[in-house]
Protein backbone atom coordinates (compact mmCIF):
# COMPACT_ATOMS: atom_id res chain seq x y z
CA UNK A 1 0.00 0.00 0.00
CA UNK A 2 1.43 3.24 -1.21
CA UNK A 3 0.66 6.02 1.44
CA UNK A 4 -1.13 9.58 -0.19
CA UNK A 5 -1.16 12.35 2.12
CA UNK A 6 -4.21 14.41 0.28
CA UNK A 7 -7.19 15.62 1.61
CA UNK A 8 -8.95 14.79 5.24
CA UNK A 9 -7.78 11.31 5.30
CA UNK A 10 -4.45 10.07 3.48
CA UNK A 11 -5.25 7.79 0.50
CA UNK A 12 -3.20 4.72 -0.56
CA UNK A 13 -3.18 3.59 -4.26
CA UNK A 14 -3.94 0.16 -5.41
CA UNK A 15 -1.84 -1.12 -8.30
CA UNK A 16 -1.66 -3.35 -11.77
CA UNK A 17 0.78 -6.19 -9.97
CA UNK A 18 2.47 -7.13 -13.21
CA UNK A 19 3.24 -3.21 -14.27
CA UNK A 20 3.38 -1.50 -10.95
CA UNK A 21 0.85 1.26 -12.75
CA UNK A 22 -1.30 3.21 -10.45
CA UNK A 23 -4.72 2.37 -10.93
CA UNK A 24 -6.90 4.35 -8.35
CA UNK A 25 -6.33 6.11 -4.98
CA UNK A 26 -8.52 5.12 -1.64
CA UNK A 27 -8.94 6.93 1.57
CA UNK A 28 -7.66 4.90 4.41
CA UNK A 29 -10.76 5.22 6.88
CA UNK A 30 -9.06 5.92 10.72
CA UNK A 31 -11.31 4.91 14.09
CA UNK A 32 -13.07 7.85 13.56
CA UNK A 33 -14.38 7.33 9.79
CA UNK A 34 -15.11 3.51 10.85
CA UNK A 35 -16.74 4.25 13.70
CA UNK A 36 -19.03 7.18 11.78
CA UNK A 37 -19.25 3.85 8.98
CA UNK A 38 -20.93 1.62 11.28
CA UNK A 39 -23.12 4.37 12.65
CA UNK A 40 -24.42 5.20 9.11
CA UNK A 41 -24.68 0.82 8.56
CA UNK A 42 -26.73 0.86 12.05
CA UNK A 43 -29.60 3.84 10.98
CA UNK A 44 -30.01 1.97 7.75
CA UNK A 45 -30.07 -1.36 9.40
CA UNK A 46 -33.84 -1.12 10.77
CA UNK A 47 -35.63 -0.11 7.53
CA UNK A 48 -33.65 -3.18 5.82
CA UNK A 49 -34.67 -6.02 8.43
CA UNK A 50 -38.23 -4.20 8.02
CA UNK A 51 -38.40 -5.00 4.18
CA UNK A 52 -38.43 -8.84 5.14
CA UNK A 53 -37.14 -11.77 2.97
CA UNK A 54 -39.72 -10.95 0.17
CA UNK A 55 -38.70 -8.30 -0.46
CA UNK A 56 -34.63 -8.43 0.25
CA UNK A 57 -35.11 -10.94 -2.73
CA UNK A 58 -36.24 -8.76 -4.82
CA UNK A 59 -33.52 -6.05 -4.30
CA UNK A 60 -30.85 -8.74 -4.07
CA UNK A 61 -31.51 -10.09 -7.10
CA UNK A 62 -31.65 -6.93 -8.98
CA UNK A 63 -27.88 -6.38 -7.62
CA UNK A 64 -27.17 -9.74 -8.87
CA UNK A 65 -28.70 -8.90 -12.33
CA UNK A 66 -26.75 -5.44 -12.62
CA UNK A 67 -23.53 -7.75 -11.52
CA UNK A 68 -24.34 -10.02 -14.62
CA UNK A 69 -24.98 -6.85 -16.82
CA UNK A 70 -21.88 -5.49 -16.10
CA UNK A 71 -19.16 -8.53 -16.11
CA UNK A 72 -16.96 -7.91 -18.58
CA UNK A 73 -16.08 -4.73 -16.41
CA UNK A 74 -15.13 -6.47 -13.34
CA UNK A 75 -13.51 -9.12 -14.83
CA UNK A 76 -11.26 -6.39 -16.70
CA UNK A 77 -10.89 -4.86 -13.65
CA UNK A 78 -10.00 -8.28 -12.05
CA UNK A 79 -7.37 -8.79 -14.39
CA UNK A 80 -5.99 -5.19 -13.59
CA UNK A 81 -6.06 -4.80 -10.22
CA UNK A 82 -5.42 -8.80 -8.95
CA UNK A 83 -3.29 -9.82 -12.27
CA UNK A 84 -5.77 -12.97 -12.73
CA UNK A 85 -6.14 -14.53 -16.11
CA UNK A 86 -9.68 -14.19 -17.81
CA UNK A 87 -10.96 -18.30 -17.01
CA UNK A 88 -9.72 -17.61 -13.58
CA UNK A 89 -11.89 -14.37 -12.87
CA UNK A 90 -14.93 -15.46 -14.85
CA UNK A 91 -14.84 -18.76 -12.67
CA UNK A 92 -14.91 -16.49 -9.89
CA UNK A 93 -18.14 -14.50 -11.08
CA UNK A 94 -19.86 -17.59 -11.85
CA UNK A 95 -19.39 -18.86 -8.54
CA UNK A 96 -19.74 -15.23 -6.70
CA UNK A 97 -23.02 -14.64 -8.61
CA UNK A 98 -24.57 -18.20 -7.77
CA UNK A 99 -24.14 -17.58 -4.43
CA UNK A 100 -25.96 -14.79 -4.47
CA UNK A 101 -29.16 -15.78 -5.76
CA UNK A 102 -28.76 -18.84 -3.53
CA UNK A 103 -28.82 -16.44 -0.51
CA UNK A 104 -31.68 -14.24 -1.73
CA UNK A 105 -34.06 -16.92 -3.16
CA UNK A 106 -33.34 -18.99 -0.03
CA UNK A 107 -32.92 -16.76 3.41
CA UNK A 108 -36.58 -16.76 3.84
CA UNK A 109 -37.18 -20.55 3.83
CA UNK A 110 -34.18 -21.23 5.98
CA UNK A 111 -34.74 -18.30 8.66
CA UNK A 112 -38.42 -17.27 9.05
CA UNK A 113 -40.07 -18.17 12.35
CA UNK A 114 -41.52 -21.75 12.32
CA UNK A 115 -42.94 -23.80 14.84
CA UNK A 116 -41.19 -26.77 16.96
CA UNK A 117 -42.32 -29.42 19.23
CA UNK A 118 -43.11 -28.37 22.55
CA UNK A 119 -42.87 -31.62 24.14
CA UNK A 120 -45.25 -33.33 26.74
CA UNK A 121 -44.90 -31.52 29.45
CA UNK A 122 -45.02 -28.09 27.75
CA UNK A 123 -47.85 -28.84 25.59
CA UNK A 124 -49.84 -25.72 26.59
CA UNK A 125 -46.87 -23.66 25.21
CA UNK A 126 -46.79 -22.45 21.36
CA UNK A 127 -42.49 -22.71 20.72
CA UNK A 128 -41.34 -20.92 17.58
CA UNK A 129 -37.92 -19.98 16.57
CA UNK A 130 -36.44 -17.54 14.32
CA UNK A 131 -33.31 -16.56 12.99
CA UNK A 132 -33.08 -12.62 13.83
CA UNK A 133 -30.01 -10.42 12.19
CA UNK A 134 -27.26 -9.26 14.08
CA UNK A 135 -27.61 -5.62 13.14
CA UNK A 136 -24.51 -4.94 11.70
CA UNK A 137 -21.85 -6.93 10.21
CA UNK A 138 -18.39 -5.81 9.87
CA UNK A 139 -16.89 -7.87 6.44
CA UNK A 140 -12.98 -8.01 6.42
CA UNK A 141 -11.68 -9.63 3.11
CA UNK A 142 -8.90 -10.68 1.40
CA UNK A 143 -7.38 -10.02 -1.93
CA UNK A 144 -6.79 -13.27 -3.52
CA UNK A 145 -11.19 -14.04 -4.39
CA UNK A 146 -11.72 -10.33 -4.14
CA UNK A 147 -15.47 -10.99 -5.05
CA UNK A 148 -15.88 -14.57 -4.65
CA UNK A 149 -14.36 -14.54 -1.12
CA UNK A 150 -16.17 -10.87 0.50
CA UNK A 151 -19.44 -12.06 -1.27
CA UNK A 152 -19.85 -15.55 0.38
CA UNK A 153 -20.51 -13.28 4.15
CA UNK A 154 -21.84 -9.86 2.05
CA UNK A 155 -24.83 -11.81 0.08
CA UNK A 156 -25.62 -14.17 3.37
CA UNK A 157 -25.21 -11.17 5.97
CA UNK A 158 -27.22 -9.00 4.06
CA UNK A 159 -29.69 -11.92 2.85
CA UNK A 160 -30.31 -12.41 6.64
CA UNK A 161 -31.32 -8.91 7.16
CA UNK A 162 -28.12 -7.80 8.41
CA UNK A 163 -26.25 -4.31 7.07
CA UNK A 164 -22.76 -4.73 6.70
CA UNK A 165 -19.52 -2.27 6.20
CA UNK A 166 -16.71 -3.83 4.33
CA UNK A 167 -13.29 -3.46 4.09
CA UNK A 168 -11.67 -5.06 1.18
CA UNK A 169 -8.24 -5.82 1.17
CA UNK A 170 -5.73 -3.24 0.47
CA UNK A 171 -5.07 -4.89 -2.59
CA UNK A 172 -7.96 -4.51 -4.57
CA UNK A 173 -9.71 -1.61 -3.04
CA UNK A 174 -11.18 -1.10 -6.54
CA UNK A 175 -12.79 -4.27 -7.08
CA UNK A 176 -14.29 -3.66 -3.35
CA UNK A 177 -15.36 -0.60 -4.66
CA UNK A 178 -17.15 -2.48 -7.41
CA UNK A 179 -18.95 -4.18 -5.08
CA UNK A 180 -20.80 -1.47 -3.47
CA UNK A 181 -20.70 1.00 -6.35
CA UNK A 182 -22.95 -2.07 -8.08
CA UNK A 183 -24.96 -2.53 -4.90
CA UNK A 184 -25.63 1.08 -4.83
CA UNK A 185 -26.75 0.82 -8.38
CA UNK A 186 -29.39 -1.66 -7.80
CA UNK A 187 -30.12 -0.94 -4.24
CA UNK A 188 -30.82 3.02 -4.33
CA UNK A 189 -32.00 4.39 -1.05
CA UNK A 190 -30.70 1.27 1.37
CA UNK A 191 -27.17 2.32 2.66
CA UNK A 192 -26.57 -0.68 4.12
CA UNK A 193 -23.66 -1.55 2.24
CA UNK A 194 -20.92 0.53 3.57
CA UNK A 195 -17.00 0.19 2.11
CA UNK A 196 -14.27 1.44 4.61
CA UNK A 197 -11.03 0.97 2.43
CA UNK A 198 -7.16 0.93 4.02
CA UNK A 199 -5.17 -1.29 5.59
CA UNK A 200 -4.69 -3.64 8.61
CA UNK A 201 -5.49 -0.67 10.62
CA UNK A 202 -8.89 0.23 9.25
CA UNK A 203 -9.74 -3.57 9.52
CA UNK A 204 -8.31 -3.44 13.11
CA UNK A 205 -10.34 -0.53 13.98
CA UNK A 206 -13.62 -1.95 12.41
CA UNK A 207 -13.24 -4.95 15.13
CA UNK A 208 -13.61 -2.48 17.88
CA UNK A 209 -15.94 0.05 16.03
CA UNK A 210 -19.11 -1.56 17.84
CA UNK A 211 -20.35 -3.87 15.00
CA UNK A 212 -22.40 -7.13 16.18
CA UNK A 213 -20.50 -9.45 14.40
CA UNK A 214 -16.75 -9.49 12.75
CA UNK A 215 -16.43 -11.70 9.35
CA UNK A 216 -12.76 -12.13 8.30
CA UNK A 217 -11.18 -14.03 5.88
CA UNK A 218 -7.22 -13.77 5.62
CA UNK A 219 -4.48 -15.67 7.17
CA UNK A 220 -4.61 -17.45 10.62
CA UNK A 221 -1.83 -14.97 11.68
CA UNK A 222 -4.35 -12.29 11.34
CA UNK A 223 -7.22 -14.33 12.62
CA UNK A 224 -5.76 -14.44 15.57
CA UNK A 225 -5.19 -10.63 15.64
CA UNK A 226 -8.79 -10.29 14.80
CA UNK A 227 -9.81 -12.85 17.45
CA UNK A 228 -8.28 -11.06 20.60
CA UNK A 229 -9.40 -7.16 18.97
CA UNK A 230 -13.11 -8.86 19.31
CA UNK A 231 -12.60 -10.19 22.66
CA UNK A 232 -12.56 -7.34 25.25
CA UNK A 233 -16.12 -6.64 23.71
CA UNK A 234 -17.20 -9.97 23.23
CA UNK A 235 -18.31 -9.26 19.58
CA UNK A 236 -18.69 -12.71 17.43
CA UNK A 237 -16.18 -13.69 15.14
CA UNK A 238 -16.38 -15.81 12.24
CA UNK A 239 -12.94 -16.87 10.50
CA UNK A 240 -12.21 -18.00 7.09
CA UNK A 241 -8.35 -18.66 7.34
CA UNK A 242 -5.53 -20.57 5.25
CA UNK A 243 -5.33 -23.97 4.01
CA UNK A 244 -2.97 -26.42 3.14
CA UNK A 245 -5.12 -28.87 1.38
CA UNK A 246 -4.28 -32.66 0.07
CA UNK A 247 -5.06 -34.66 -2.67
CA UNK A 248 -4.69 -38.32 -1.90
CA UNK A 249 -4.97 -40.96 -4.53
CA UNK A 250 -5.84 -44.37 -4.24
CA UNK A 251 -4.04 -47.09 -6.15
CA UNK A 252 -7.48 -47.88 -8.22
CA UNK A 253 -7.56 -44.40 -9.20
CA UNK A 254 -7.99 -42.40 -12.35
CA UNK A 255 -4.43 -41.73 -12.33
CA UNK A 256 -5.34 -39.01 -15.74
CA UNK A 257 -7.83 -37.16 -14.03
CA UNK A 258 -6.36 -37.15 -10.92
CA UNK A 259 -3.68 -35.40 -13.06
CA UNK A 260 -5.57 -33.03 -14.15
CA UNK A 261 -7.17 -32.02 -10.90
CA UNK A 262 -4.36 -31.35 -8.85
CA UNK A 263 -2.73 -29.53 -11.52
CA UNK A 264 -5.45 -27.15 -11.96
CA UNK A 265 -6.23 -27.16 -8.03
CA UNK A 266 -2.70 -25.97 -7.60
CA UNK A 267 -2.44 -23.67 -10.02
CA UNK A 268 -5.68 -21.91 -10.88
CA UNK A 269 -5.92 -18.67 -9.53
CA UNK A 270 -2.42 -18.65 -9.59
CA UNK A 271 -1.89 -21.34 -6.53
CA UNK A 272 -3.33 -18.33 -4.82
CA UNK A 273 -6.29 -20.11 -3.52
CA UNK A 274 -7.35 -20.77 0.37
CA UNK A 275 -8.59 -24.45 -0.66
CA UNK A 276 -6.09 -24.92 -3.40
CA UNK A 277 -4.17 -28.44 -3.23
CA UNK A 278 -0.66 -27.55 -2.19
CA UNK A 279 0.08 -31.66 -1.32
CA UNK A 280 -0.45 -34.84 -2.99
CA UNK A 281 -0.50 -38.76 -1.47
CA UNK A 282 0.09 -40.94 -3.86
CA UNK A 283 -0.66 -44.79 -3.18
CA UNK A 284 2.89 -46.52 -4.15
CA UNK A 285 1.04 -49.11 -6.79
CA UNK A 286 0.44 -45.90 -9.27
CA UNK A 287 3.34 -43.25 -7.91
CA UNK A 288 4.84 -43.41 -10.40
CA UNK A 289 2.89 -43.15 -13.30
CA UNK A 290 1.41 -40.07 -11.42
CA UNK A 291 4.23 -38.58 -11.23
CA UNK A 292 5.46 -39.04 -14.87
CA UNK A 293 1.75 -37.48 -16.09
CA UNK A 294 1.65 -34.49 -13.73
CA UNK A 295 5.43 -33.80 -15.02
CA UNK A 296 4.23 -34.28 -18.58
CA UNK A 297 0.97 -32.03 -18.26
CA UNK A 298 2.75 -29.40 -16.09
CA UNK A 299 5.47 -28.65 -18.67
CA UNK A 300 3.12 -27.49 -20.71
CA UNK A 301 1.31 -24.98 -18.65
CA UNK A 302 2.72 -21.55 -18.60
CA UNK A 303 2.05 -18.53 -16.35
CA UNK A 304 0.85 -15.50 -17.63
CA UNK A 305 -1.72 -17.80 -20.39
CA UNK A 306 -2.70 -20.75 -17.87
CA UNK A 307 -2.50 -18.82 -14.77
CA UNK A 308 -1.65 -15.31 -14.03
CA UNK A 309 1.06 -13.02 -11.96
CA UNK A 310 1.68 -13.15 -7.56
CA UNK A 311 0.01 -10.62 -6.99
CA UNK A 312 1.29 -9.81 -3.43
CA UNK A 313 5.18 -9.19 -4.39
CA UNK A 314 6.27 -10.44 -0.83
CA UNK A 315 4.73 -13.99 -1.20
CA UNK A 316 7.70 -14.70 -3.98
CA UNK A 317 10.08 -14.75 -1.32
CA UNK A 318 8.02 -17.38 0.84
CA UNK A 319 7.50 -19.59 -2.17
CA UNK A 320 11.07 -19.58 -3.37
CA UNK A 321 11.43 -20.64 0.61
CA UNK A 322 9.62 -23.70 0.53
CA UNK A 323 11.35 -24.69 -2.62
CA UNK A 324 14.87 -24.05 -1.34
CA UNK A 325 13.91 -25.49 1.61
CA UNK A 326 12.08 -29.02 0.15
CA UNK A 327 15.66 -29.23 -1.82
CA UNK A 328 17.53 -28.63 1.18
CA UNK A 329 16.32 -31.54 3.18
CA UNK A 330 16.21 -34.05 0.15
CA UNK A 331 13.26 -33.72 -2.04
CA UNK A 332 13.42 -33.27 -5.98
CA UNK A 333 12.65 -30.73 -7.68
CA UNK A 334 10.60 -32.56 -10.93
CA UNK A 335 9.42 -29.27 -12.93
CA UNK A 336 10.70 -26.30 -12.49
CA UNK A 337 12.55 -25.23 -9.26
CA UNK A 338 14.03 -21.95 -7.91
CA UNK A 339 14.82 -20.22 -10.71
CA UNK A 340 11.09 -20.54 -11.84
CA UNK A 341 10.28 -17.84 -9.44
CA UNK A 342 10.60 -14.35 -11.49
CA UNK A 343 8.57 -11.45 -9.47
CA UNK A 344 5.75 -11.24 -10.46
CA UNK A 345 5.58 -14.58 -11.71
CA UNK A 346 5.93 -18.06 -10.91
CA UNK A 347 6.82 -19.08 -14.81
CA UNK A 348 5.47 -22.49 -14.73
CA UNK A 349 3.96 -24.66 -12.38
CA UNK A 350 6.72 -26.20 -9.55
CA UNK A 351 6.33 -29.82 -8.89
CA UNK A 352 8.40 -31.03 -6.00
CA UNK A 353 8.76 -35.00 -5.16
CA UNK A 354 9.38 -37.13 -2.26
CA UNK A 355 9.59 -34.21 0.40
CA UNK A 356 10.09 -34.76 3.75
CA UNK A 357 7.14 -34.13 5.90
CA UNK A 358 8.42 -31.42 8.07
CA UNK A 359 9.33 -29.40 5.38
CA UNK A 360 7.98 -25.68 4.91
CA UNK A 361 6.36 -26.80 1.80
CA UNK A 362 4.03 -29.40 3.92
CA UNK A 363 3.57 -27.51 6.48
CA UNK A 364 2.74 -23.73 5.91
CA UNK A 365 0.58 -22.34 3.42
CA UNK A 366 2.98 -21.79 -0.17
CA UNK A 367 -0.10 -19.95 -1.96
CA UNK A 368 1.71 -20.01 -5.60
CA UNK A 369 1.75 -22.78 -8.19
CA UNK A 370 4.09 -25.10 -6.06
CA UNK A 371 2.71 -29.41 -5.64
CA UNK A 372 4.07 -31.30 -3.54
CA UNK A 373 3.79 -35.03 -4.33
CA UNK A 374 4.61 -37.67 -2.00
CA UNK A 375 4.40 -41.59 -2.21
CA UNK A 376 2.27 -43.36 0.52
CA UNK A 377 1.77 -47.58 1.04
CA UNK A 378 -1.63 -46.83 0.15
CA UNK A 379 -4.42 -44.04 0.75
CA UNK A 380 -5.26 -45.17 4.22
CA UNK A 381 -1.90 -43.26 4.82
CA UNK A 382 -2.68 -40.32 2.58
CA UNK A 383 -5.13 -39.74 5.06
CA UNK A 384 -3.64 -40.04 7.75
CA UNK A 385 -0.76 -37.78 6.06
CA UNK A 386 -3.24 -35.34 4.64
CA UNK A 387 -4.73 -34.74 8.56
CA UNK A 388 -1.30 -34.31 9.87
CA UNK A 389 -2.03 -30.69 9.49
CA UNK A 390 -2.60 -27.79 11.93
CA UNK A 391 -5.11 -26.83 8.46
CA UNK A 392 -8.33 -28.37 8.05
CA UNK A 393 -9.96 -26.32 5.09
CA UNK A 394 -10.50 -28.65 2.39
CA UNK A 395 -8.96 -31.55 0.58
CA UNK A 396 -10.33 -34.40 -2.17
CA UNK A 397 -10.00 -37.85 -2.56
CA UNK A 398 -9.37 -39.98 -6.23
CA UNK A 399 -10.79 -43.40 -5.82
CA UNK A 400 -12.66 -45.81 -8.22
CA UNK A 401 -13.88 -47.33 -4.40
CA UNK A 402 -14.31 -46.39 -1.18
CA UNK A 403 -13.81 -42.75 -1.96
CA UNK A 404 -16.33 -41.74 0.43
CA UNK A 405 -15.31 -43.49 3.10
CA UNK A 406 -12.14 -41.96 2.48
CA UNK A 407 -13.62 -38.50 2.75
CA UNK A 408 -15.38 -39.23 6.07
CA UNK A 409 -11.85 -39.53 7.71
CA UNK A 410 -10.65 -36.33 5.93
CA UNK A 411 -9.62 -34.19 9.13
CA UNK A 412 -11.35 -30.81 7.20
CA UNK A 413 -14.74 -28.88 7.13
CA UNK A 414 -15.25 -29.92 3.24
CA UNK A 415 -13.98 -32.76 0.66
CA UNK A 416 -14.42 -33.39 -2.92
CA UNK A 417 -14.00 -36.76 -4.48
CA UNK A 418 -12.94 -37.61 -7.99
CA UNK A 419 -12.62 -33.47 -8.16
CA UNK A 420 -11.29 -30.55 -6.91
CA UNK A 421 -12.51 -27.46 -5.48
CA UNK A 422 -16.33 -28.34 -6.14
CA UNK A 423 -17.75 -28.12 -3.19
CA UNK A 424 -17.08 -24.15 -2.96
CA UNK A 425 -19.51 -24.02 -5.85
CA UNK A 426 -22.27 -25.76 -4.76
CA UNK A 427 -24.67 -22.86 -2.77
CA UNK A 428 -26.42 -25.14 -0.58
CA UNK A 429 -23.38 -26.62 1.25
CA UNK A 430 -21.67 -25.04 4.32
CA UNK A 431 -17.84 -23.67 3.48
CA UNK A 432 -14.82 -23.65 6.12
CA UNK A 433 -12.72 -25.22 7.99
CA UNK A 434 -11.23 -26.61 11.80
CA UNK A 435 -8.13 -26.16 13.72
CA UNK A 436 -5.77 -23.75 11.82
CA UNK A 437 -8.04 -22.92 9.06
CA UNK A 438 -10.81 -21.15 11.38
CA UNK A 439 -14.78 -21.49 12.64
CA UNK A 440 -17.63 -20.78 11.52
CA UNK A 441 -19.19 -21.26 8.01
CA UNK A 442 -20.29 -19.30 5.15
CA UNK A 443 -22.63 -20.48 2.21
CA UNK A 444 -25.81 -22.88 2.43
CA UNK A 445 -28.19 -22.77 5.33
CA UNK A 446 -25.72 -22.51 7.66
CA UNK A 447 -24.22 -19.72 5.93
CA UNK A 448 -27.27 -18.23 6.49
CA UNK A 449 -28.03 -19.34 10.08
CA UNK A 450 -24.00 -17.86 10.62
CA UNK A 451 -25.13 -14.04 10.32
CA UNK A 452 -28.43 -14.64 12.83
CA UNK A 453 -29.23 -14.98 16.08
CA UNK A 454 -31.21 -17.69 16.96
CA UNK A 455 -34.56 -16.23 18.31
CA UNK A 456 -36.68 -18.68 20.76
CA UNK A 457 -40.45 -17.59 21.73
CA UNK A 458 -43.12 -19.47 23.71
CA UNK A 459 -46.48 -18.19 23.82
CA UNK A 460 -48.98 -20.38 26.37
CA UNK A 461 -51.76 -21.77 25.09
CA UNK A 462 -54.13 -22.55 28.01
CA UNK A 463 -54.25 -23.15 31.93
CA UNK A 464 -52.87 -27.14 32.68
CA UNK A 465 -53.86 -28.41 36.38
CA UNK A 466 -50.47 -28.65 37.17
CA UNK A 467 -48.43 -26.02 39.01
CA UNK A 468 -45.07 -25.90 38.80
CA UNK A 469 -43.84 -22.55 37.95
CA UNK A 470 -45.90 -20.44 40.30
CA UNK A 471 -45.82 -19.96 43.89
CA UNK A 472 -48.92 -21.31 44.17
CA UNK A 473 -47.91 -24.74 44.26
CA UNK A 474 -48.62 -27.14 46.63
CA UNK A 475 -47.50 -30.25 48.04
CA UNK A 476 -49.53 -32.60 45.55
CA UNK A 477 -48.62 -30.59 42.51
CA UNK A 478 -45.43 -31.96 43.39
CA UNK A 479 -46.24 -35.10 43.84
CA UNK A 480 -47.97 -35.16 40.40
CA UNK A 481 -44.87 -34.18 39.06
CA UNK A 482 -42.44 -36.48 40.48
CA UNK A 483 -45.01 -39.38 39.25
CA UNK A 484 -45.28 -37.82 35.69
CA UNK A 485 -41.69 -37.07 35.67
CA UNK A 486 -40.86 -40.92 36.45
CA UNK A 487 -43.74 -42.24 34.02
CA UNK A 488 -42.36 -40.62 31.19
CA UNK A 489 -38.80 -41.31 32.16
CA UNK A 490 -39.22 -45.01 32.83
CA UNK A 491 -40.75 -45.67 29.34
P1 LIG B 1 -4.38 -11.11 5.52
O1 LIG B 1 -4.65 -11.84 6.78
O2 LIG B 1 -3.04 -10.51 5.32
O3 LIG B 1 -5.42 -9.91 5.30
C1 LIG B 1 -6.80 -10.14 5.23
C2 LIG B 1 -7.54 -8.86 5.55
O4 LIG B 1 -7.31 -8.53 6.92
C3 LIG B 1 -7.10 -7.64 4.75
O5 LIG B 1 -8.24 -6.90 4.39
C4 LIG B 1 -6.23 -6.87 5.73
O6 LIG B 1 -6.18 -5.48 5.48
C5 LIG B 1 -6.94 -7.15 7.03
N1 LIG B 1 -6.13 -7.00 8.24
C6 LIG B 1 -4.77 -7.03 8.37
N2 LIG B 1 -4.42 -6.86 9.66
C7 LIG B 1 -5.57 -6.73 10.36
C8 LIG B 1 -5.87 -6.56 11.74
N3 LIG B 1 -4.91 -6.49 12.67
N4 LIG B 1 -7.16 -6.50 12.11
C9 LIG B 1 -8.16 -6.60 11.19
N5 LIG B 1 -7.93 -6.76 9.88
C10 LIG B 1 -6.65 -6.83 9.47
O7 LIG B 1 -4.74 -12.14 4.35
P2 LIG B 1 -4.58 -11.94 2.79
O8 LIG B 1 -3.14 -12.05 2.45
O9 LIG B 1 -5.35 -10.77 2.33
O10 LIG B 1 -5.36 -13.23 2.24
C11 LIG B 1 -4.75 -14.46 2.04
C12 LIG B 1 -5.12 -15.40 3.16
O11 LIG B 1 -6.53 -15.54 3.22
C13 LIG B 1 -4.58 -16.79 2.91
O12 LIG B 1 -4.13 -17.35 4.12
C14 LIG B 1 -5.80 -17.54 2.40
O13 LIG B 1 -5.74 -18.93 2.56
C15 LIG B 1 -6.88 -16.91 3.22
N6 LIG B 1 -8.21 -17.10 2.61
C16 LIG B 1 -9.11 -17.90 3.24
C17 LIG B 1 -10.36 -18.14 2.65
C18 LIG B 1 -11.37 -19.01 3.33
O14 LIG B 1 -12.54 -18.91 2.97
N7 LIG B 1 -11.02 -19.87 4.27
C19 LIG B 1 -10.67 -17.53 1.44
C20 LIG B 1 -9.74 -16.71 0.83
C21 LIG B 1 -8.50 -16.50 1.43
Amino acid sequence: MTAIDAGALPRFATLDPVTGEEIDTFPVDDERSVREKVDRARRASAAWDRLGHAGRRQLLLAWRRVMARRLPEIIALMERENGKVKADALIEMTAALTHLDWAARHSGKVLRRRRVPSGLLMANQYATVEYRPFGVIGVIGPWNYPVHTPLGSLAYALAAGNAVVFKPSEYTPAIGAWLADTFAEAVPGHDVLVLATGDGGTGAALCTACVDKIAFTGSARTGARVLAACAPSLTPVLLELGGKDALVVAADADVDAAVESALWGACSNAGQSCAGIERVYVAAPVYERFLGRCAERARELRAGTDFGPVTMPGQLDVIRRHIDDALARGGRAVVGGPESVRPPYVLGPVVLADVPEDSAAVREETFGPVLVVNRVADAEEGVERANASAYGLGGAVFARRGGLRLAERMRTGMVSVNDVLSFPAVPSLPFGGRGASGFGRIHGPDGLREFTVPKAVTRKLFDVPLTVSSYARGAKDMQRLQRLVTFINSR
